[in-house]
């Protein structure tokens, strides 16, 4: 493995800004990005076998079962243009995703190089999921945190801004406490590991990206030495 592979996890509750970050992090670095619920929704959309079977769990904000998820992602992360460093969003996000990503990546002579976990507490989720807006294409915004230049359509394409079917209210609810019970036990689960890196998800992008980036450059470093 080369040592300055990056391979990167985001984690972090709904709407903690992982998407947001993400975009910035692929202009600094050339990573794969792998997004769990964007294959899951591109395959929904597609009305494919998968996007069938994920589609009621996505809809009531459970989430998708292990072994759907596992499957897709695993095999995202050998994919060509992942060989050199990915960024994984949203996955893992159950102790057996996250030991089968162990197992995987220990077959494969390869290592996480840092999760980074972006925190935002539960009532500020509430507020920026109900204001999130997504542009066919995936592009993200905020009503107004993040504001379109021409209200409720796309800055890059122009095409309609809607709002995911799950970022309604009582859908949210459901993703959080999901989250709290699956997800958040794999904090503890990477501090173990030595590969935790906690964010201020409360701050603004720029800073949550600053702060970010310049653990990056101390970790580079520090595998550099
Ligand atoms: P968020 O914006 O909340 O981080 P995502 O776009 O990552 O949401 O995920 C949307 C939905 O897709 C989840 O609520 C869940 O139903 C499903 N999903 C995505 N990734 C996973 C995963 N790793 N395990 C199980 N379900 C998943
Ligand atoms: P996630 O991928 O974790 O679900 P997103 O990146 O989609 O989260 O962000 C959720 C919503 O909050 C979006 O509407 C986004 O524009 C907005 N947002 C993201 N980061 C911040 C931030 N640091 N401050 C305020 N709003 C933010």
């Amino acid at each position: 493995m080369s040592p300055l592979e990056l391979n990167l996890i985001l984690l972090g509750p709904p709407g903690a800004g992982k998407g947001t970050q993400a975009e910035r992090l692929r202009e600094d670095f050339p990573l794969a990005y792998v997004a769990t619920g964007d294959m899951l929704r591109e395959a929904r959309n597609q009305g494919t076998e998968l996007g069938l079977k994920a589609q009621e769990f996505m809809d009531r904000g459970d989430l998708v079962p292990d072994e759907v998820v596992i499957g897709i992602a695993l095999e995202r992360i050998q994919a060509d243009d992942a060989r050199d460093g990915f960024l994984l969003d949203g996955f893992p996000r159950t102790v057996p995703q996250a030991d089968a990503l162990d197992a995987a990546m220990a077959d494969l002579g390869r290592r996480i190089t840092a999760v980074l976990l972006v925190d935002v507490a539960d009532e500020e989720i509430v507020r920026r999921i109900s204001g999130r807006r997504v542009s066919k294409a995936g592009r993200t915004y905020h009503v107004d945190y993040d504001p379109p230049k021409h209200a409720g359509r796309c800055d890059v394409d122009g095409t309609q801004l809607v709002q995911r079917e799950d970022d309604k209210p009582d859908v949210v609810l459901a993703r959080l406490r999901k989250y709290h019970e699956a997800t958040s036990p794999l904090i503890d689960y990477y501090e173990r590991q030595g590969l935790l890196r906690r964010f201020d998800g409360s701050r603004s992008p720029v800073e949550v990206h600053d702060h970010i980036r310049a653990t990056l450059a101390t970790l580079r470093l520090e595998d550099e030495l």
